[in-house]
């Protein structure tokens, strides 16, 4: 073994699909090359002695790690020990956060070598001049785009350990043909499919290997219809022949291209099977202009209310504060004609300034300014200053914790009344005095608070509030959405991850 992929994952249920691609394409040198992943957390030196375990003696030892912005910290870290206690080890880096702006990263400077961009076929390249040669004379390698059938999937490198634990992420395409500013994908210019009934047949042999829960990182899973039909399909065959052990899919879809075909197909899907993420980013037409972002805000939201309406679907919208021209009012009225849509979860987002993207440009003009550290999030702009940006961070964290939890169903509607924005950030700044923690808030006391929110500054009475909340707690979901669904056929899916069936539940 003389070739070692490793990554730092968000959590041990995410398994790298990139370590993956690299793996399966290594060719002849797939044999002596393996994966280690780690998980964020873990200490410096007891991965590097994991690392270094790997190698035998006498061999030429390569690492490539793959580098992203929330690993970017602890992988510099693990580098600089890990160059330190062994400097022949060759180092390849690769990933989004190492592939722009490459001449001031600590981590490309320990480095031995960097392959910016695509490192599916790049990377077994790179290895072979390093353990063969001609060495390799230069640091930063572009990494070569191949046509996609020249990709190998990597789909059975799933071990029987993914499948049973881990969330499995596949995609049926790449890049995006949109151009968002802050999007690193705005920089792909197109999408470039795999040959879809080459994927189906993988994510057959996944199916049959016991995957339910399949999560597709295509960036507009609705961009090419034909194909979006023939994936939902396979999912409908499988709900169809084996209803007791359903799939669940997640799928990333532009807002405001559903054509009747697809709404048909949606609408199949039964309750805890499918699960959208819909990027609206922003309604302001100002601010989408200013980032180059298209989009028809009338048809997409005609388009959520539609899926709220009418489909099972669990659905996960994008908003994004702190954006060149955004204010705090407008803001607020984006969000509140989002909560009126009636989405499952509203991912809060604040803008941060991913290496490479070209919202940059308006730093100037909208005095955008951002944390210099990883994951470099906006602290103030033009329009919102520091304090302000400060508010909107905490009303994320304590939305994701009372709304997108789905612990508070009945109880939410209640704290959001006809103002959801700027109630919520009431309660939002009363949290915050009374606890000075975003974090680490046990159910329980949260609980306790939402309640003296409600008495204190709602003046609601104890005893209502109590049964309120605590009606939560019994699972007596009493605030139903009013639909009018078609009437698929009920399941309780396995594979449905726990928020979405709260959601569901709710
Ligand atoms: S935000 Fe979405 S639509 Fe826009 S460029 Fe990125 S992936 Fe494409």
């Amino acid at each position: 073994m003389t070739i070692l992929l490793t990554t730092l994952n968000a959590r041990y249920t995410h398994a790298s699909l990139g370590l993956r691609y690299l793996l399966a394409n290594m060719g002849e040198l797939q044999e002596q090359t393996k994966i280690r992943e780690f998980v964020i957390g873990a200490r410096s030196t007891d991965v590097v002695e994991k690392i270094l375990a790997f190698r035998q003696p006498g061999q030429k030892f390569i690492v490539g790690f793959g580098v992203y912005i929330w690993n970017v910290v602890e992988t510099t870290q693990i580098v600089a020990i890990l160059k330190r206690v062994a400097p022949d080890v060759v180092v390849i880096l690769g990933g989004p956060e190492v592939s722009h702006e490459t001449s001031d990263q600590e981590i490309i400077r320990l480095a031995d070598y960097v392959i910016t961009g695509w490192g599916d076929i790049s990377f077994a390249h790179l290895c072979q001049q390093i353990l063969r040669g001609p060495q390799p004379l230069m640091k930063i390698h572009a990494g070569l785009q191949p046509p996609m059938n020249d990709i190998r999937l990597p789909y059975q490198l799933y071990s029987d350990q993914d499948i049973r634990h881990r969330t499995l992420y596949v995609e049926a395409s790449r890049g995006c043909p949109f151009k968002c500013e802050f999007c690193l994908s705005s920089l792909d210019k197109t999408a470039w499919p795999f040959d879809i009934d080459v994927f189906l047949a993988e994510m057959e042999s996944l199916y049959q290997r016991g995957a339910r829960l399949f999560k597709f990182v295509d960036r507009t899973f609705n961009l090419n219809i034909k194909t979006s039909l023939k994936i939902m399909q396979f999912f409908l065959d499988k709900l169809a022949a084996a209803p007791d052990d359903p799939v669940f899919a997640h799928f990333e879809v532009v807002p405001d291209h559903l054509p009747d075909a697809l709404k048909e197909g949606i609408q199949k899907f039964p309750e805890g099977t499918l699960q959208f993420e819909i990027g609206i980013q922003s309604f302001n037409p100002e601010v989408q202009s200013l980032i180059s972002r298209k989009q028809n805000n009338d048809k997409a939201a005609e388009n959520i209310r539609w899926l709220c309406e009418h489909s099972h679907a669990h659905l996960h919208v994008d908003l994004i504060a702190g954006l060149p021209g955004e204010t705090m009012q407008s803001f607020a009225a984006g969000f509140n004609k989002l909560v009126a849509l009636g989405p499952h979860e509203i991912q809060f987002g604040i803008l941060k300034r991913l290496r490479g993207t070209p919202v940059i440009r308006h730093t100037e003009a909208f005095q955008l300014t951002f944390d210099p550290q990883p994951p470099y999030t906006i602290l103030a702009n033009k329009d919102v200053p520091f304090a302000d940006m400060q508010k909107l961070v905490r009303f994320a964290r304590y939305w994701d914790m009372v709304a997108n939890s789905g612990r508070f169903a009945n109880t939410l509607p209640v704290v959001l009344g006809d103002a959801p924005f700027e109630n919520f950030l009431a309660f939002s700044d009363w949290m915050y005095t009374n606890t000075d923690a975003t974090h680490k808030i046990a159910l329980d006391r949260l609980a306790g608070l939402v309640s003296r929110w409600l008495q204190e500054e709602r003046g609601m009475e104890r005893e209502a509030a109590l049964a309120l909340v605590s009606s939560d707690y019994a699972g007596d979901a009493r605030h139903k959405q009013t639909s009018s669904k078609p009437a698929a056929e009920k399941t309780t899916a396995k594979a449905t991850p726990q928020r979405q069936s709260r959601h569901i539940a709710a």
